[in-house]
């Protein structure tokens, strides 16, 4: 007999699922899409749950199922997931899952996209700001996908365009891919690499298609330095994966998502993989959906979002990058990919991969406690040596004011490049000065909507806020006191270093990368490609080509201010540095060449510079991990924080201390604040943080839970954002 009602979760910031009666002659299935009437209109859902019961005549009735295929139960089980994991409302992490193609219907024949050009509105307004905001990333997105994830209107986006702030771009359908062949022929692997691509495939729980025992699956931190050949082992892994008939998924952060990876991956396998990011249009995305569903896509490599995907039979996720914190972003749920990808592999039984040259602190006690298997590669592929590293101390060199490049590192590049070798000089900031100040009155450049300076860009002669997008040109005359020519830069950005490299070295080829430069993702690879054949001398860049690419001529890596990232009070600091350092300075010497690594710094002595030095990762690690084990943090203990935030001050400080007021923590809990947040204004907003701190054995998620509900609702413009183990505290 049919079940006469349907639980239907709806992908809206709902918690719960509502109730539909079934029609006669509708035989439903959990999992499956419906359409259902919502209000006045008919929305879209997934059936949770199905029971008897008097089908009472109150209930609405389910319209009718959509889609052939349901979601299947481990997808819904991640969904379940994410929500309790999360606290966010289960209808929100649905629709990650549920995503639909984010642009209307368009032609066969050509997407048509936009993208930003560089140049800065002529008439700049709230709404433009949040559009200019989105496309700094120069990403190819549809027109109404834009305006969705700016929220404003299409009008605002065809204001933009005519004013020549945005381009249309016509982009060729991509041809549907042939599947990858996991014998196409490949440079063989080294023996220990062979080693390693063993014990990861050992792993794989799809038996062997000759016989043989399957693998139980489970996670392994495969961890090696850089140039180790982590992407050849992990290849390894998916080659198999697509032997055995299984479907893999490769995880990177969206940055490193480039076109050169994908060529090495069409290298090894001989056809692209399906790539899947917020660049891919709404019929690619379809078509992929589609296929992964169908489970003719073997192979997906994807940025976060393609965690949701409907695999039919996924049986390896590979993240690479895992430490990177860009892994965790509030996509209306504020979960980390990393994690997620854990328990998706645990859900699909499948076999997940943890990479890095310098795992994540959980990730290595993780594997420290026997919970995670760790294959470790101690050596470059080929015999090559690790660069070697050596701190500047900038209290001992002598720069004039206004320059950033120290005698020492000058002498260096152009030895460098006398040889015919290339240059990065690395610095970790975007546009030109991160600070604009009147001379005359001491007027600083402030963000009218955050707490933060405006960062002044050159290229886009504007003074930018990094938080909110918000953008101002740069006047001629200060805007307190009026002092015409009184502006000043103050201190270095990746554009200010471009400049001073060219006055330095004017018969030298530069390249700038930073995610601010026009042209987007195809300029972006072409400029790589020119680095990668040599057709440059010195790259200045952001943390943008920090990682992933392989430039074989390159031999020198300049840090310029290692200190950046040690300065804020986040005891997550010194790891994030030490580990952006590492992938950094592991850019040198991957070619033929050896290379070295020059970092300036006041602060030679500090332990991370110290470590970077020695190269003794393994003692940085051993107490980081001790300081954390002490302080009860994360992985020892369990953190969330609690923003409240309200366009007025008082509103907020109240909420945050009303929520204290009845936080009634147990042992083993402790909750702080409220306090003004790291960051007190953002958007117009004012926040305030709570932070709970709890033991390992405490279930923190049921005592958030119980807290909210016994706390007041918020009133007016209030809003309460919960993000469990924030990734700065
Ligand atoms: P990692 O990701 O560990 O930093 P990569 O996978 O990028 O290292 O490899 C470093 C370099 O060595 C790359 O240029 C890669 O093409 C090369 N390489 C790695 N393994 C092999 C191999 N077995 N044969 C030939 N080249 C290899
Ligand atoms: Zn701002």
């Amino acid at each position: 007999m049919n079940a006469a009602i349907a639980d239907v979760l709806i992908p809206l910031a709902l918690d719960t699922a509502y109730s539909y009666a079934v029609p006669a002659g509708l035989d439903l299935a959990e999992g499956d899409v419906v359409q259902i009437p919502l209000g006045p209109r008919e929305t879209v859902g997934v059936v949770w749950g199905l029971r008897d019961g008097a089908a009472g005549s109150n209930l609405r009735k389910v319209t009718a199922r959509i889609a052939d295929e349901g979601m299947a139960p481990p997808l819904r089980r991640l969904v379940d997931w994410i929500a309790r994991y999360t606290l966010a409302p289960k209808g929100s992490a649905l629709a990650m899952a549920l995503r639909l193609p984010e642009d209307g219907p368009r032609t066969e024949t050509a997407k048509v996209g936009v993208r930003a050009t560089g140049a800065a509105p002529s008439r700049i307004t709230a709404a433009r700001s949040k559009v200019v905001a989105v496309a700094a990333d120069g990403a190819v997105r549809g027109k109404r996908a834009l305006a969705l994830e700016s929220g404003v209107s299409a009008g605002v986006i065809d204001g933009l365009i005519d004013d020549g702030v945005l381009e249309t771009v016509t982009l060729a359908p991509e041809r549907v891919a042939e599947p990858p062949d996991p014998d196409h022929p490949h440079p063989p692997l080294s023996g220990p690499q062979r080693t390693a691509a063993e014990a990861l495939i050992a792993t794989l729980t799809a038996p062997p298609a000759g016989g043989g025992p399957a693998g139980e699956g489970g996670v392994t931190l495969l961890e090696g330095v850089t140039g180790s050949g982590k992407t050849e082992i992990y290849f390894e892994a998916v080659a198999e994966a697509v032997r055995r008939g299984v479907q893999s998924l490769v995880l990177m952060p969206e940055i490193a998502l480039t076109a050169q990876f994908l060529d090495r991956f069409t290298a090894r396998f001989g056809a692209r993989p399906a790539a899947w990011h917020s660049g891919i249009g709404g019929r690619r995305r379809e078509r992929i959906r589609a296929g992964v569903l169908a489970g003719e896509i073997p192979v997906v490599v994807g940025a976060r979002s393609a965690l949701f995907l409907p695999f039919r039979h996924l049986g390896l996720v590979v993240v690479d990058e895992e430490h990177e914190a860009a892994y965790k972003q509030d996509d209306g749920v504020c979960y980390h990919a990393r994690d997620m990808a854990v328990v998706r592999g645990k859900l699909e039984n499948a076999a997940v991969v943890l990479a890095s040259a310098t795992p994540s602190i959980e990730t290595r006690v993780n594997a420290a406690r026997g919970r995670y298997r760790r294959v470790v590669l101690p050596e470059r592929f080929g015999g090559r040596r690790l660069p070697e590293i050596r701190a500047i101390d900038m209290r001992r060199e002598a720069i004039p004011r206004g320059r950033y490049l120290s005698p020492t590192l000058t002498a260096a590049v152009a030895e460098t490049n006398a040889r015919g070798e290339q240059a990065l000089l690395f610095l970790n900031r975007r546009g030109y000065a991160p600070l604009t100040l009147c001379r005359a009155c001491g007027h600083r450049y402030q963000c009218p909507n955050c707490s933060t300076w405006l960062v002044e860009h050159r290229f886009r002669r504007a003074l930018v806020c990094h938080h909110c997008g918000h953008a101002e040109r740069r006047p001629d005359a200060c805007a307190e006191c009026g002092t015409v020519d009184s502006l000043t830069a103050c201190g270095p950005g990746v554009e200010r270093i471009a400049e001073e490299v060219a006055a330095t070295f004017p018969d030298k080829r530069v390249i700038v990368l930073s995610s601010d430069f026009p042209g987007g993702a195809e300029r972006l690879r072409a400029e790589l490609q020119t680095v990668a054949e040599g057709g440059c001398d010195i790259v200045v860049g952001t943390q943008l080509v920090a990682k992933g690419h392989n430039f074989p001529l390159l031999t020198l890596v300049g840090v310029l201010d290692a200190d950046i990232g040690l300065a804020s009070g986040d005891p997550r600091a010194a790891e994030r540095t030490f580990q952006l350092l590492q992938q950094v300075t592991g850019r040198a010497g991957r070619g033929e060449k050896p290379g070295r690594a020059l970092v300036q710094t006041y602060q030679p002595e500090h332990p991370v510079i110290a470590a970077l030095i020695s190269g003794d990762a393994e003692r940085f690690y051993e107490e980081e991990t001790a300081a954390r084990e002490v302080a009860g943090l994360p992985p020892f203990g369990r953190l969330a924080a609690l923003i409240v935030s309200a366009a007025e001050r008082e509103a907020a400080e109240a909420h945050g201390q009303a929520l204290a007021r009845v936080a009634e923590p147990p042992p083993g809990v402790m909750v702080l604040g409220p306090a003004e947040a790291p960051l007190a204004l953002v958007r117009g907003r004012h926040r305030f943080r709570l932070l709970v701190k709890a033991e390992r054995e405490i279930d923190i998620q049921s005592y958030l839970r119980d807290w909210i509900a016994r706390g007041p609702k918020p009133r007016g413009n209030v809003r309460v954002a919960i993000d469990v183990d924030p990734q700065s505290f």
